[in-house]
């Protein structure tokens, strides 16, 4: 039985995650963490009845590293409809086109609501896309080609159109930066995973995954509002006294602040869902007509927890370089412009909506650029223990295995000690 005391320092779900495999794994582990709550950036304010996630936030259940580490059922998850919605201004009317399931099913996915959304040759490569993504097991889509994502999207053959109203405003919102200059590699493991699983919200919110987490843990092993100075590479400062451990993690990002990537985040109580289907609704003109919404989310069709009964939860995402670009920098003036977008689609029963909240999520996602590898190797052999999702990719995957590679390091480690 292995007794080595180790300190993990952050409660964000890398930290979690890597602490409760240690602890299960027999060591005395300790978590301290300088926010008030666990979760890092997976948290939920409850307002008014609402359950509202920092930023629009799903699961994909086809995460290999999700389904080792939380049970779905548990979680109470439930899935988005595959596919999304589009909608786009036409001859001054609001055009609704539903793409029931692009990933699993291409040419069915994108032909079926089609009246012309994709052309036959973008029905085609949107097909050959999933087949190559799709092929060999996971790690094959970190290798090859590490291109900016646009540049991939145009080398294979799409029409700008496409790239503009269907891959832009859905992966502008999931990469939250407004050029699709993220490396290839990471939209084809998006791509993939979308392809295979779901998106889904736990019944209680997304701040329920770093709960899970930490409930495996024991709170009494978690010590919020604790900030600890790192004395040497095995001793903390921690509330004036000092405190030696076997090994300390680092499970957070000391150049966080250096991510440019940011996000906006409105949401509204509405006292009835503006749509008919539980898809994501992504907004076609955002780029060809420089507006400002990438999608739009109702919450509560998919998961009611996320409403009070008799009331819907809608949730706005604005890629924030989109926001800067058009010169709005205040809350105020985000939501003011987003509300102009919302009633040219949705009429006046916009106008009943109530604000809820206003985010505004600030180094949200670590850069991820093209050129560089993202193959998890997410500590150096020597030194202090590294997790978070900067060492990886930027995702509740990355997270993830950056926490699994680490303890299993410190695993060995100490086996072979
Ligand atoms: C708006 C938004 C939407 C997202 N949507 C998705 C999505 O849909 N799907 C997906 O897969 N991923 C998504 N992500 C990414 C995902 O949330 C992150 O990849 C993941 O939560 C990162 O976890 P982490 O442990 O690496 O870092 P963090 O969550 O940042 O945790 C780090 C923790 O360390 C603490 N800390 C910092 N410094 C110290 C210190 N000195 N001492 C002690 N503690 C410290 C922090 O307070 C924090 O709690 C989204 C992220 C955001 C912001």
């Amino acid at each position: 039985m292995l007794s080595q005391s180790i300190a993990v320092l952050g409660a964000g779900l890398s930290g979690l995650r890597c602490a409760a495999i240690l602890h299960e794994a027999g060591f005395d582990v300790q978590v301290y963490e300088k926010a008030d709550r666990i979760g890092g950036r997976m948290t939920t304010d409850k307002v008014n009845g609402f359950l509202l996630d920092h930023g629009f936030h799903v699961m994909q259940s086809a995460y290999p590293t999700s389904k080792r580490a939380f049970d779905f059922q548990k979680l109470g998850a439930q899935a988005f409809e595959p596919g999304a919605v589009v909608v786009q201004r036409k001859k001054g009317k609001a055009k609704f086109w539903r793409l029931a399931d692009p990933f699993r099913r291409p040419i069915q996915g994108l032909a079926g609501g089609l009246n012309g959304f994709a052309s036959q040759f973008d029905l085609l490569r949107v097909a050959r896309l999933r087949h190559s993504v799709r092929r060999g097991n996971l790690e094959r889509v970190f290798e090859g080609d590490d291109k900016e994502t646009s540049t991939m999207l145009r080398k294979r053959g799409f029409s700008q159109s496409m790239i503009d109203r269907f891959f832009h405003p859905l992966f502008s919102g999931i990469f939250l930066e407004k050029d699709l200059r993220t490396n290839e590699r990471m939209f084809r493991f998006v791509f993939r995973m979308m392809s295979e699983g779901d998106m889904v919200l736990p019944k209680d919110g997304i701040a329920a995954a770093p709960r899970f987490l930490a409930d495996v843990l024991g709170d009494q092993r978690i010590h919020l509002s604790t900030e600890a100075e790192l004395l040497d590479e095995h001793t903390l400062r921690i509330g004036g006294q000092e405190k030696t451990f076997d090994a300390v993690v680092h499970a957070y990002n000391p150049r966080r602040s250096e991510s440019k990537r940011h996000v906006w985040t409105l949401h509204f109580d509405a006292p009835t869902s503006p749509f008919t289907s539980n898809h994501i609704m992504l907004n076609g003109d955002v780029k060809l007509h420089n507006q400002l919404i990438a999608h739009i989310a109702v919450p509560s069709d998919v998961q009611p927890s996320y409403a009070p009964e008799g009331r819907s939860l809608v949730t706005v995402t604005i890629v924030g370089e989109t926001a800067d670009s058009l010169g709005l920098t205040d809350a105020n003036q985000v939501l003011d412009v987003a509300t102009k977008e919302l009633r040219s689609w949705f009429g006046s029963e916009v106008d009943a909506w109530q604000t809820l909240a206003t985010q505004h999520i600030e180094h949200a996602l670590p850069e991820v650029a093209a050129g560089t590898a993202l193959t998890g190797q997410s500590s150096a052999t020597e030194g202090p223990f590294v997790c978070g999702d900067h060492t990886v990719h930027g995702s509740v995957e990355g997270a993830l295995l950056s926490a699994e590679k680490t303890s299993q390091r410190i695993i060995e480690t100490f086996s072979s000690s």
